[in-house]
């Protein structure tokens, strides 16, 4: 490829705290009548004082320890200035210099490592919708989902294909859920993902880092999975053609059309010094010891990728299995429940993963113990004793002395008819195979 594509992507996700990044308001919003969730402090009242929250600052540092990254023992929080009719302060209360968490990284399924920046916390704004009413364009503002907590993390321009982007922003939802400090649920907006594209010409360097353009065009306001990738292949494609008839390209933020299928200009891109950060001098800076870092660190669950190593080599299931019994966190513990259950019954892990992979039973429905009795029965019901069977059998024989008669003259095809007898009289209960072999010993 002439052009080589260079992407980071930047994710919002909204925390499902009780309560908002700094007020006592509910943090859940989704479906709320408009504007009964709001205070002084989310309003932007004069005077109001904003007190931070302390699940999710926590949390924060549970994201950046997810992705490796060195957590902060000074952060603090900072204005950043602009107007817009859904932030009533005029400034988002965010981070700038002293992020929570730097420095990390993610490797994907082909081994290549992706870097992650930063992960910092902020705060929501505001919802705008545009409507009419009575036959006049209007537009309304809503103020429950202001001051409800962000994280915001910010991967390093290490992507070069929208597939590897995709790749990632799916693995940090299903990380961000099994922390669960978010159901990063992408329909309802608790998940943003806006990508940042440049195209350089030629192959350079191994490190794709080098060198970089020196602009980069900012895609925001993208809101699947497959938006994302078919955005970045328009951006990709815009920028190469753009390049290839000798213009030059500009900084700047676009948004999506999900209908057309493409990107248009909203604005040339403000740098960071038009927002005219300074610390936010009503929130007092934080310092962590190395202990609280520590104790962070230690309740972080089991995330995905080792637990379905785990899964390989403890139950020995394929990695296909693994994979698809560790894709929520929910499944994983049915599985691990049950495993713990059927030990008790002879149910092992194999037959359980195998069960779950491929009958697919509504676990939220069930408890593990549910389902080892339903396992447990079947299993019952298929199982034939061997007294039973050779009893069936034989009597089988003797009913049906003509086709025996046959059989020992040499037409061996009739012991099929037989067998179909026994599996009549136990009602498909037993095994075909061991039938045929039971019926030609007892008429040889
Ligand atoms: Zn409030
Ligand atoms: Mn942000």
């Amino acid at each position: 490829m002439k052009y080589q594509p260079i992407i980071g992507m930047e994710v919002h996700i909204e925390l499902r705290t009780k309560t908002k990044m700094f007020c006592a308001c509910p943090g859940f919003h989704f479906g709320t009548k408009p504007n009964t969730q709001t205070c002084p402090v989310c309003l932007g009242l004069p005077g109001a004082l904003p007190v931070p929250n302390a699940q999710a600052v926590e949390w924060t540092q549970f994201l950046g320890t997810a992705f490796g990254c060195t957590l902060a023992k000074f952060s603090r929080f900072d204005r950043k200035n602009y107007f817009y009719p859904d932030l009533p302060k005029g400034y988002q209360i965010s981070q700038y210099e002293y992020p929570l968490a730097t420095y990390g990284s993610w490797t994907n399924g082909e081994g290549k490592k992706i870097g992650i920046r930063r992960i910092h916390l902020e705060e929501d704004t505001g919802k705008l919708s545009h409507t009419t009413i009575n036959g006049e364009r209007v537009t309304l503002v809503d103020f429950n989902r202001s001051g409800v907590p962000l994280a915001e993390l910010v991967t390093e321009p290490d992507f070069s294909s929208s597939a590897e982007a995709k790749e990632f922003v799916q693995a940090l939802q299903q990380i961000v859920r099994y922390l669960e400090i978010s159901d990063a649920d992408m329909e309802k907006g608790s998940m943003r993902l806006e990508a940042n594209i440049s195209v350089r010409v030629g192959q350079t360097t191994n490190d794709i880092r080098q060198k970089l353009p020196d602009y980069r065009v900012e895609v925001k306001n993208i809101n699947s999975f497959r938006f994302l990738e078919s955005a970045i292949n328009y951006e990709i494609e815009r920028q190469s053609e753009a390049l290839e008839r000798g213009e030059k390209l500009v900084q700047e933020t676009r948004g999506y059309n999900e209908v057309k299928g493409i990107t248009f200009s909203q604005r040339q891109k403000e740098e960071a010094h038009d927002y005219r950060y300074f610390p936010e001098p009503d929130i007092p800076s934080f310092e962590f010891s190395d202990e609280i870092l520590k104790e962070i660190k230690s309740k972080l669950p089991e995330l995905p990728e080792s637990k379905r190593k785990r899964f390989e080599t403890e139950y020995k299931i394929s990695p296909s299995y693994s994979k698809i019994l560790t894709e929520t966190r929910e499944l994983a513990d049915f599985f691990e429940e049950a495993i713990k259950v059927g030990s008790v019954h002879g149910i092992s892990p194999a037959k359980l993963a195998n069960t779950l992979v491929n009958k697919k039973p509504n676990i939220s429905k069930m408890l593990p113990a549910e389902l080892i009795k339903l396992i447990k029965n079947a299993e019952e019901k298929g199982q034939i004793s061997d007294e039973e069977l050779e009893k069936v059998s034989l009597q089988s024989i003797e009913e049906n002395s003509d086709v025996v008669e046959s059989y020992k003259n040499g037409k061996e095809s009739v012991l099929q008819f037989l067998v179909g007898q026994v599996m009549r009289k136990t009602k498909g209960r037993a095994d075909p195979t061991k039938t045929a072999e039971l019926l030609k010993k007892l008429l040889s």
